[in-house]
Order: C-alpha cells, then sequence, then structure tokens
C-alpha cells in the first residue's frame, strides 16, 4: 500500500469554498493510485466559531494543571469537528472516507497538557481503514495520555501530527498544504516580495522555522530529516509544486548549499529586552540572574555578557515576572518593551567575510536602530523595535537580493 500524507492547515479548511480545492488536491492523488491520510487544522481562524484561538476564548482558567488538561480536551474538538466535516463532503463527492481523532490514529503522548510530546504513533486502526477506504481524515494537533487522557502537542502542531504519520505509515511523501506557495524567502506579509524557495534542506526550513517563520512547524521537519520522508510545503489554492523539503539541494538541484548565501529572513515580535548594569557585584549579577530565570521556567536570548552589567531578552509575557524576579535579588533592571527579533538565515554564510557588516549597513541606511546583535555559523540575528520590524526586515531582503528576478532553488 502507497501511503501519501497531507496536510491541511486552518484557513485550507476553513469554508466549503475553500474544502473545494482540499478535495480537488485530495482526488489528485486518489487518481495516482495512493492511499491518502489527510491531517486536518480547527476550521480557520478567530473569529471563526470552531477555531483554536475562539475555542480558547470560551475559557477563563487560572493557571494550573487541571485546568491545562481541560483546555486540551477543549482545544481537541477543534480539530475532531474538522476532520468529520471534511470526511462527510469527500463522501458526498463518493470518496470512501473515515474519521479518527488523534487518539483513535494512535498517537501516544506525555501528559505534559498543552505542549504534550508525542512518544509513540500506533498506526495499526489507520491501515486496517486504509484496507477499506481510500481516506483516512485524521484531527490533528492531537493525542492521549497512557491512561487516556486527551493532549495537544502546541499550537501549530497539525505539522507534526502528518510528519509523525509520515514517519509510522513509511509514507512517499508529507505534503503540508497552506495559504501561501510554499516556503518563502521572508513572510510575505512582511515582505511584498518575498518569493517561493523551489528546494530547501531539512535544516534551512528548520532553522528558519524555530526564528519564526511559521509556515511550517519545526519538529514536523526534525521528523521528516530523522524519517528521510521528503516533505513538500505548498498551496492548498493552486496546483503548483510548491516547496521541496529534502536532505541536500546538491542532489535535488545539481546546486551545492554554499552557493546561497542567505535562504531567508524570518522574525519574531512580542519580546522584551533586559538590561542589568553591574555596579560592584558583577558576578553576583552574572551567576543570579541567568539561574534565577531558569528556575522560573523563563527562556532567554541575545544573552550579552560584559563586565559591565548583562542584557538579555525574554518573550514579551514574561516581563512581569522576570522584573519582579530582579527587584527581589535587589537589582534594577532597565526595559525595552515591543522589540523584535530579526534574523537572516543561511547555511552558506559560515565563513564568508562581510556578512555582518552588510547587515549593519544595510539597517543603518534604513534608519533601523540595532538594539542587540547575535550570531552563528548559519544565522545572524538582529533585536530591533517593533516599529521597525518591517523596514528590517526588507532592508535585509533587499541587501540579499532575494527578490532577484533568476529563479532560485
Ligand atoms: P496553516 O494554518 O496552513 O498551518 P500558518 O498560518 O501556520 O498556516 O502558516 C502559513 C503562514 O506562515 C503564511 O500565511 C505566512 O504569512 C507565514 N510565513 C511566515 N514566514 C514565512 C515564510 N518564510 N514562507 C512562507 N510563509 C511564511
Ligand atoms: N489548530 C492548532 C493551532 O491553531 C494547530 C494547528 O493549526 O496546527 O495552533
Ligand atoms: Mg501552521
Amino acid at each position: 500500500m502507497q501511503i501519501v500524507v497531507q496536510k491541511f492547515g486552518g484557513t485550507s479548511v476553513q469554508s466549503e469554498e475553500n474544502r473545494k480545492h482540499v478535495v480537488k488536491h485530495i482526488k489528485n492523488a486518489l487518481m495516482q493510485e495512493y492511499k491518502l491520510v489527510v491531517v486536518v487544522s480547527a476550521l480557520g481562524r478567530k473569529p471563526d466559531p470552531y477555531a483554536t484561538d475562539t475555542l480558547l476564548g470560551l475559557v477563563n482558567y487560572p493557571a494550573g494543571k487541571s485546568s491545562a488538561r481541560e483546555i486540551d480536551m477543549l482545544l481537541s474538538c477543534g480539530e475532531v469537528i474538522s476532520s468529520v466535516v471534511l470526511s462527510n463532503e469527500l463522501k458526498k463527492q463518493h470518496i470512501s472516507s473515515t474519521a479518527l481523532t488523534g487518539a483513535q490514529a494512535g498517537f501516544i503522548t506525555n501528559d505534559d497538557f498543552n505542549q504534550a510530546r508525542i512518544k509513540a504513533v500506533h498506526p495499526e486502526r489507520i491501515i486496517k481503514e486504509l484496507e477499506k477506504h481510500d481516506v483516512v481524515v485524521v484531527a490533528g494537533f492531537q493525542g492521549q495520555t497512557e491512561d487516556g487522557e486527551i493532549t495537544t502537542i502546541g499550537r501549530g502542531g497539525s505539522d507534526t501530527t502528518a510528519a509523525a504519520l509520515g514517519a509510522a505509515l513509511a509514507a512517499e511523501r508529507i505534503e503540508i498544504f497552506t495559504d501561501v506557495n510554499g516556503i518563502m524567502t521572508a513572510d510575505p506579509r512582511v515582505v511584498e516580495t518575498a518569493r517561493p524557495l523551489d528546494v530547501v534542506t531539512y535544516t534551512e526550513i528548520c532553522n528558519l522555522a524555530y526564528q519564526g517563520a511559521k509556515v511550517v512547524h519545526p519538529r514536523a521537519v526534525e521528523i521528516a530529516m530523522q524519517s528521510k520522508i521528503p516533505m513538500r510545503v505548498r498551496s492548498t489554492y493552486s496546483q503548483e509544486e510548491g516547496t521541496l523539503v529534502t536532505s541536500s539541494r546538491v542532489q535535488e538541484a545539481g546546486m551545492d548549499v554554499t552557493e546561497r548565501l542567505i535562504t531567508g529572513i524570518a522574525h519574531i515580535s512580542s519580546i522584551t529586552q533586559i538590561r542589568v548594569q553591574a555596579k560592584e557585584e558583577a558576578y553576583r549579577l552574572q551567576s543570579e540572574v541567568f539561574k534565577a530565570m531558569a528556575e522560573s521556567g523563563i527562556s532567554v536570548d541575545f544573552i550579552n555578557i560584559s563586565p559591565t552589567g548583562v542584557a538579555y531578552t525574554v518573550p514579551e509575557r514574561h516581563t512581569e515576572k522576570a522584573v519582579h524576579i530582579l527587584k527581589t535579588l535587589g537589582f534594577y533592571p532597565e526595559i525595552t518593551e515591543n522589540c523584535a527579533k530579526v534574523s537572516a538565515v543561511g547555511a552558506g554564510m559560515t565563513g564568508v567575510p562581510g556578512v555582518a557588516s552588510m547587515i549593519v549597513q544595510a539597517l543603518t541606511d534604513a534608519e533601523v536602530q540595532i538594539l542587540q546583535s547575535a550570531d552563528s555559523h548559519t544565522t545572524i540575528w538582529v533585536l530591533v523595535n517593533n516599529k521597525d520590524l518591517k523596514a528590517a526586515v526588507n532592508a535585509l531582503h533587499e541587501v540579499f537580493e532575494l527578490s532577484g528576478l533568476q529563479k532560485q532553488s
């Protein structure tokens, strides 16, 4: 049995009109004699009635493990509704189909509610259903614990459901259908001239996704990479092939990875910068601040430690907690809220001189103030004010000629 896994995101299944495009892609794959496992997200976006954020708005629990468990019961319904709606439409088109929840599809997770990790996928039920039906529609983003508690696996998790099923079923390929034409050189909502890439490596898209390119979840890419299953990211609304995610562009496109200096520009907003000046207590400062943040479960980024003090960033939602901790320790933090992290990502920049200088010059020309910067061998990050985000992403996109007319691989 040759299986293809297709995943359709929230906007793709939002309306009957949109679902007609979904059905077309399913029919195309069936015509090529594949059996299909179709993973769906909840229908639409807030304020659509069954979208994940709409469901979240129905409750207002105080924080705590028991509420997290119930939130997962609630959120999982969004994807369950979606799977039944799509299966119903397929049946109306005389396609033999059945719908399964994540638990019924064999997803076993740990009990870290809202952020559960997939521990195992037991695909026997799906295989049995595929012997009777051409399509099994699986509710994304969810599973159950060994004790039968319903869990969800973190925002954007339907991509991960699809990749995990691809691996468990040794699928021919995993196709992630969404509302843009594939993985692009930047978020097209921010950069009008952003262009789809034909081929990217697992590593390139993983880096982009971790830096905020939410077109595909980085965990999904990791699973596809480990299981060596090719993944495509493509548009629900066209027959274009989109972007192939694979282990090496050398094989796929006859091109060496190092030929592409920068793959794309990604961004994350809603970040707060914290700076604490060292007075006499530089040693106590550097040892206590990060220990205290870690003990409170606050993830820190852009860490910069010097004899004059420390600077770092936290997600905006942790600002109040972080400031409170620092004050309790006797430190006086200076805070800059409304920051954004802009990342230039590309395996080809390793060892190439002048990349950082191009970035600084482009941002200076665009009158963007750099608040902090950091780099690794594949990524250069700059922290800017949110108000400068669009200018910064566009300036970097332009300086690396990412919207160039020649076809990019
Ligand atoms: P879905 O509901 O299909 O999972 P998402 O909203 O999660 O869709 O992801 C698709 C969105 O990702 C696009 O609409 C686009 O705005 C955004 N995006 C961010 N960075 C990129 C990028 N580099 N390439 C393509 N899309 C991107
Ligand atoms: N519906 C979930 C979310 O909005 C999962 C997903 O769409 O992948 O995060
Ligand atoms: Mg998504």
